[in-house]
C-alpha cells in the first residue's frame, strides 16, 4: 500500500476472482463461464452494428433494454444494463445501504456481498445457512435489512423456488431484497415475473453465463422504475458510459438468438447430469444444482487435495479455504469433452490414492 492510499480503506480485502492462468491445453472449470463462444449469427450482428468507435457509447443501451424489456415481459424503464451484474450490484449497494439499511445475506455466498459492503463501509450480517447448505427462507422474514440473495446459490448450486424467493420479498416491505440470479438459466426460477409486483423487488442477472459473454461485460437489472432509477443515479455519478459500443451490439446480437441461448443451457444441463452420474458412481457426494457448476465432496480425497491434483493435470476447478466448504471443489459445467477430461483425471487420481 502507498502512502497515499486512504485510510477509509483499511480493512478492505478485496474479492479474488477465479484464476485466469495461461497453461497450455487448460481445462478451464474454475469461474462458471459457458464453454460455447456466442454464435456466428450474434457475432456478425455485433461486427455490422456496432456504433463508430469514436463516438461515446449510447448511454441508455436503448436497443438492448427494449429487447431485453419484450424477452422479461417489462418496459424499458425497468431495466439498466451494467458493466457486468457485478457493477450493478456495487450500484445496489451504494444506493440501498446505509447505517440505518445494513445488508444481509447468507455466510455462504458469492464472496463479492462482503467485499462491496466494506468497499461503501456499509454494516452487515452473514446468515447462515442451514444443514445441507440450505437456505431457509424464513431466516430472511421481516430483518429490516437490505437483503441479498444469490439464486441459484453460489458455490452451493442450490436454489430457492419462485414463492419462497416472494416470501422473502413479501415479509421485508420496508427494505429493498435484490435477487441475484446469475445461474437461474440453468434450471432455476426466475423472479422477473413477480417485478411488478413489488416494489422493493431487485432482480440482477448476467450475459456472462448462459449467453457466453463473460469478457465482453454485461449484466442488467430488473425492477421497480423507481428502483432503476435510483441505480440510474449512482451509474451516472460514477460512470454514465458503463457499457461500451462492441458490447452493446454484441448483447443485442445475442439477444436476437436465444435460440442458441436455449440450446447452450439444454447442453450445459444434459452435461451436468450426466457429469453429477459419474461422479456419484465414483462416490462422490454432489448437491443438486440448479447451476452450471457443482459442488462435490468426497471421503476419499480432501478438497484441497483433489483441487491440486486436478490442477497438476491442467484441469482448474475452484476451491474456497473457508471452514465450513473446505472439502469442496465448485467445478463448471463444460462441453462434454471437457467433462471427460475432468472425469479420467479424477479416476486417474483417486486410483492413485494410498
Ligand atoms: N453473481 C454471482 C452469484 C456470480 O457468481 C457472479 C460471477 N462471478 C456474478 C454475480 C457476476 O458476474 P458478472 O459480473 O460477470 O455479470
Amino acid at each position: 500500500m502507498s502512502r497515499f492510499f486512504s485510510g477509509k480503506y483499511d480493512k478492505l480485502v478485496p474479492y479474488t476472482p477465479g484464476e485466469q492462468p495461461r497453461i497450455l491445453n487448460l481445462v478451464k472449470l474454475n469461474t462458471n463461464e459457458c464453454p460455447f463462444p456466442p454464435s456466428e449469427k450474434a457475432l456478425q450482428y455485433a461486427g455490422e452494428h456496432t456504433r463508430p468507435l469514436n463516438l461515446y457509447s449510447d448511454i441508455e443501451g436503448v436497443e438492448v433494454r427494449r429487447a431485453l424489456a419484450e424477452l422479461c415481459g417489462l418496459r424499458p424503464e425497468n431495466l439498466i444494463l451494467g458493466n457486468g451484474s457485478d457493477e450493478i450490484l456495487n450500484f445496489a449497494f451504494m444506493a440501498f445501504c446505509d447505517e440505518a439499511h445494513p445488508a444481509a445475506f447468507p455466510d455462504i455466498s458469492y464472496g463479492f456481498y462482503p467485499v462491496f459492503a466494506d468497499l461503501n463501509r456499509i454494516p452487515y450480517t452473514e446468515i447462515p445457512l442451514r444443514t445441507g447448505f440450505r437456505v431457509a427462507p424464513e431466516d430472511y422474514y421481516g430483518l429490516g435489512r437490505t437483503i441479498f440473495i444469490a439464486n441459484p446459490n453460489a458455490p452451493t448450486g442450490l436454489a430457492l423456488t419462485r414463492a419462497e424467493a416472494e416470501e422473502i420479498v413479501k415479509r421485508n416491505p420496508g427494505n429493498v431484497v435484490v435477487i441475484d440470479e446469475a445461474y437461474v438459466d440453468f434450471g432455476g426460477e426466475s423472479c422477473i415475473p413477480l417485478v411488478e409486483k413489488y416494489e422493493n423487488l431487485l432482480v440482477v442477472q448476467t450475459f456472462s453465463k448462459s449467453r457466453s459473454m463473460a469478457g465482453a461485460r454485461l449484466g442488467f437489472a430488473a425492477g421497480s422504475a423507481a428502483l432503476i432509477r435510483d441505480l440510474n443515479t449512482i451509474k451516472f455519478s460514477t460512470n454514465p458510459y458503463n457499457v461500451n459500443s462492441m458490447t452493446l451490439a454484441l448483447g443485442l446480437g445475442v439477444l436476437m438468438d436465444e435460440e442458441t441461448t436455449r440450446k447452450n443451457c439444454r447442453t450445459v444441463m444434459e452435461n451436468r447430469a450426466y457429469t453429477v452420474r459419474e461422479l456419484e458412481s465414483l462416490g462422490f457426494e454432489v448437491l443438486p444444482s440448479a447451476a452450471n457448476f457443482l459442488f462435490v465432496r468426497s471421503d476419499r480425497i480432501g478438497g484441497g487435495e483433489l483441487y491440486e491434483k486436478l490442477r497438476a493435470r491442467a484441469v482448474l476447478v475452484r476451491h474456497f479455504d473457508k471452514e465450513r466448504i473446505k472439502d469442496y471443489n465448485r467445478i463448471t459445467v463444460g462441453t462434454r469433452e471437457q467433462m471427460d477430461i475432468l472425469l479420467k483425471n479424477i479416476r486417474e487420481i483417486l486410483e492413485d490414492m494410498p
